[in-house]
């Protein structure tokens, strides 16, 4: 396996939710990190129908762009009633033409549920692949999840994206409902980062 050797590590999203939470993530190694975002590096269309597919499209896009080894993450949240949705397209639930709408995209989610008549609990995971991709061609892939399940109503105020209906297995409280310590402690993003610091930092 290849290793990552550098203090800077540059971060393929524009997402600055995600940002933040690698960037706590990555702290205790002493790397920082810098966003495809902040490089003004333009944002790949993900045309891949698996998290692998889209986390390599958008990790060898900057790698090669800025020739520095790039890490990208695809994430989503993968509900067992509606068949694994929305999954790959979690963000794209949430897109409203003048931006992203997560309220809007939680409330898709139990009202497709509730259309469905599953019955409760509605068994859900995040899932998180990271790519670490290097300018020339080489890659290494890490993937993480979270099971748990979705509530309703909306619970919290922390985090990102559709942490306010989701409850990790084990606990009575909700991604929103946690501190960022907590969520980073258990979360699917934290076990792909596990993994990726156990192979290409260790
Ligand atoms: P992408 O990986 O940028 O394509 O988008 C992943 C989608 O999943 C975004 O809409 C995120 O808000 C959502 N998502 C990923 N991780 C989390 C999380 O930890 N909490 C809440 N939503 C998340």
């Amino acid at each position: 396996m290849r290793k990552f050797s550098g203090d800077t590590l540059l971060v393929a999203t524009h997402n600055t939710g995600k940002l933040e939470e690698i960037a706590h993530l990555m702290q205790p190694f002493g790397v920082s990190v810098v966003s495809a975002g902040e490089k003004g590096l333009p944002e790949p269309e993900e045309t891949e129908t698996t998290f692998i597919g889209n986390a390599r499209i958008k990790a060898h896009a900057a790698a090669r762009a800025t020739g520095l080894p790039a890490l990208a993450d695809d994430s989503g949240i993968v509900v067992d009633a509606l068949d694994g949705a929305p999954g790959v397209y979690t963000a794209d639930w949430a897109e409203t033409g003048s931006g992203r709408d997560f309220i809007m995209a939680m409330g898709k989610v139990h009202d497709r549920l509730r259309e469905s008549g599953a019955a409760q609990p509605w068994t859900a995971r995040f899932c998180c692949t990271l790519v670490l991709a290097w300018p020339d061609g080489h890659d290494e892939v890490f993937e993480g999840k979270v099971e748990g399940r979705v509530v309703w109503p909306m619970r919290g105020a922390e985090g990102h994206g559709y942490d306010p209906i989701f409850q990790p297995e084990g606990h009575d409280v909700t991604f929103a409902e946690m501190d960022r310590w907590e969520k980073n402690r258990i979360s699917h993003r934290a076990d792909a980062f596990a993994r990726m610091i156990g192979g290409s930092f260790g």
